[in-house]
């Protein structure tokens, strides 16, 4: 025999009484729309096996769906675990809002859904997530490479996202540039950047610098990273990029693209014999290799890399798998042929 209550009954003694607490049974995704103030959210599927762990035979529970027909299933299960002072809310959510009780719309229940992929996944969990939301990623580049890159990492839940660039968005660059959009063109990329990538997840911190990086501001904007994505286009200031990564120990993820050729690798230089890109590509005076301007490039090729950059930055962050250090993964995605190359520091590469 179930004890049934209204949603105004559950609501008042609820709010009266020190050991009377109500139990959303709904589903983590129907609570984050709103659910009574104070109460408890277990879905249903986890009454059987939190109740014993969490839940107290003294106190008494206050059971709600929505409409009233799991709430009479959490009250069943309740009982024959022995729970005795259980009771259901007749009619449910539906008939707590058209009372106008009080509810809220919990944030941390959004935040767990948001992630909640992640948190099923095995090998990954609530811990890697963790480490994600206290790491900061500093991207070079809001272009071609950094688009897909700083969105999947944003949407990932990257806690402080840091993105260099002094460009304004360009007509010519929507083809590859996913982070901007037609209305943006004018505007600073950084901006472009930050707007789209806190739209798509307000609860992140982005950091826009409307800088070249160069040889002033490199120190005091890599210093402070966990992890640098070069989404750069040029050789000279990703000599910058990598001395000052290899000063500071910070590893940092390569990618370049040519045509329909993608190249990705990671420096990891935390590790003092680690190769930078000093000894996987030499300086010469002066030599700068063609990029996207002249030579033209498909669009999907820098949105591949940038993944795979996006993709080794929560590698090093979460400590899962094996990251691309001492290998170049060089793509042609023309014809579908991977190739890892391997590398070792080179002597004479005083950079270390
Ligand atoms: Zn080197």
């Amino acid at each position: 025999m179930i004890n049934s209550v209204t949603a105004a009954q559950a609501y008042h003694s609820c709010n009266k009484v020190e050991n009377h607490t109500i139990i959303d049974v709904r589903t983590l995704e129907e609570c984050a729309r709103g659910t009574p103030k104070n109460a408890i959210n277990i879905a249903l599927e986890n009454i059987n096996q939190l109740a014993e762990q969490q839940l107290d035979k003294n106190h008494h529970y206050y059971f709600i769906c929505q409409i009233g027909i799991r709430s009479k299933l959490a009250c069943q299960q309740m009982l024959s675990l022995g729970f005795n002072n259980v009771y259901d809310v007749d009619n449910g959510f539906n008939e707590w809002q058209s009372q106008n009780l009080p509810t809220i719309t919990p944030k941390t229940n959004q935040r767990d859904l948001r992630y909640s992929r992640h948190h099923k996944l095995s090998g990954f969990g609530r811990t890697a997530q963790k480490k994600l939301s206290s790491a900061h990623v500093v991207i070079i580049g809001a272009g071609g490479l950094g688009s897909p890159s700083a969105l999947y990492l944003a949407a990932a839940g990257v806690g402080i996202i840091t993105i260099v660039d002094d460009d304004l968005v360009q007509l010519s660059n929507l083809q590859r540039q996913i982070l901007h959009t037609t209305k943006a063109i004018g505007s600073p990329k950084v901006e472009s950047a930050k707007n789209q990538l806190s739209a798509l997840n307000p609860d992140i911190t982005i950091n826009p610098i409307n800088q070249k990086l160069n040889l002033e501001n490199s120190e005091h904007l890599i210093r402070q990273a966990d992890v640098i994505i070069d989404g750069t286009d040029n050789l000279s200031t990703r000599y910058i990029v990598n001395d000052t990564c290899v000063k500071y120990k910070k590893p940092l993820i390569y990618a370049a693209v040519y045509e329909y050729e993608a190249q990705i690798s990671v420096f990891d230089l935390r590790t003092t014999n680690s190769p930078c890109l000093r000894c996987l590509f030499p300086q010469s005076d002066g030599f700068e290799p063609e990029n996207c301007s002249t030579v033209g490039v498909l669009g999907v090729v820098p949105g591949f890399a940038g993944i795979l950059q996006a993709t080794e930055a929560i590698k090093i962050i979460t400590k899962i798998g094996e990251p691309l250090t001492n290998k170049l993964l060089v793509c042609d995605l023309l014809d579908n042929s991977f190739r890892k190359i391997k590398y070792i520091p080179d002597n004479q590469c005083n950079h270390h």
